[in-house]
């Protein structure tokens, strides 16, 4: 008797396993589940309606390797009409700038410039984005410690603080920084947390900087002819704050396309990524915020022609001649 309800008991466990990893399984991307989330375009007008096709520029997401994102984390999936039914407070006049917040030091030889951040910023979002001064931690005493030869600071603490400075218009603020982070004494390091609730995000650039990993590391890219280290640390940078800021505005991570907004397990996955949004995430951004996408398009593209980015200018030419000039 009490064998036979062990084996009741084990059958039911393994029936509720298998419906538990069945709902956590990330939906294939296929042509229809990528149209489905895409939603209906047939309303739109015709440059909307091209702004959003599909056409040739972008890639849908394969299966992915056993070391990837998707392999190890699996999601849902977030459609546009499920985005744009969410609620989620998107800017309204009078809340709708995006603040930058530098914390510590950014060495010239070893940063991306916080002008050109500021700037990639206002352009991508197509709203107005500001740089705050430094954070002041004068007042305040931010957990760290030393791991290895770095100081890493204490997510939490910075992200206390800097809500408390939020100006009143602001309906993002990025802590950037040159130092290394950490969410608690349980993990060796993290690229950086963001906070929906309190619209505040803290992220480094610690580890975007090749020598982070030794001499040796800088010399093998050097001889890959990876050699613009400058321009590596500025694309890097530029990339994570609008994905990290994409969170910021309920945007969920992709599934269906090759596509910014894709999970990264690591800097290389990362680096994988395009610098741009697919059909789906550029719908939901344009829902979030209300821009033009082909004036987006065109100052993106000034940016990333004086930035140095050509493979994402060539890329846009593209777009923009998809969209067509009207
Ligand atoms: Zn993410
Ligand atoms: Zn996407």
């Amino acid at each position: 008797m009490i064998r036979l309800l062990r084996v009741i008991l084990l059958l039911l466990i393994g029936i509720a396993l298998a419906v538990i990893l069945f709902k956590l399984r990330t939906p294939e991307s296929t042509p229809q589940t990528r149209s489905e989330a895409l939603g209906e375009l047939n309303d739109l007008s015709t440059p909307e309606r091209r702004l959003l096709e599909p056409g040739e520029d972008f890639s849908p997401l394969g299966k992915p390797k056993a070391y990837e994102w998707l392999a190890i984390v699996p999601e849902p999936g977030q459609s546009w009409h499920k985005f744009a039914k969410s609620g989620f407070p998107w800017p309204e006049s009078g809340r709708h700038t995006l603040y930058l917040q530098p914390f510590g030091e950014f060495p010239p030889d070893r940063s991306p410039p916080l002008e050109a951040l500021r700037a990639w910023t206002e352009a991508w979002f197509m709203l107005p984005a500001k740089l705050l001064p430094p954070l002041d931690v004068t007042s305040a005493s931010l957990t760290n410690r030393i791991n290895g030869s770095a100081t890493q600071y204490l997510t939490r603490d910075i992200v206390d603080q800097a809500v408390r400075g939020m100006p009143q218009d602001g309906y993002l603020l990025l802590v950037v920084t040159m130092h290394d982070l950490y969410p608690d004494s349980g993990w060796n390091f993290v690229f950086g947390e963001a906070h929906l609730a309190k619209r505040v995000g803290v992220f480094s650039f610690a580890r975007y900087h090749p020598s982070f990993y030794g001499e040796k590391h800088v010399a093998n890219l050097a001889s890959s002819g990876t050699a613009d280290v400058t321009n590596l640390i500025l694309r890097r940078s530029c990339a994570v704050l609008a994905h990290e800021a994409g969170h910021l505005f309920g945007m969920a991570h992709c599934i269906y396309y090759c596509c910014l907004m894709n999970g990264s397990n690591s800097l290389y996955e990362s680096d994988s990524r395009p610098m741009h949004e697919c059909p789906i995430c550029l719908r939901k951004l344009q829902t979030a915020i209300g821009f033009d996408g082909r004036a987006r398009y065109r100052a993106l593209r000034e940016l990333c022609r004086s930035y140095g980015f050509t493979k994402e200018v060539a890329w846009l030419d593209s777009r923009l001649d998809h969209i067509g000039p009207q």
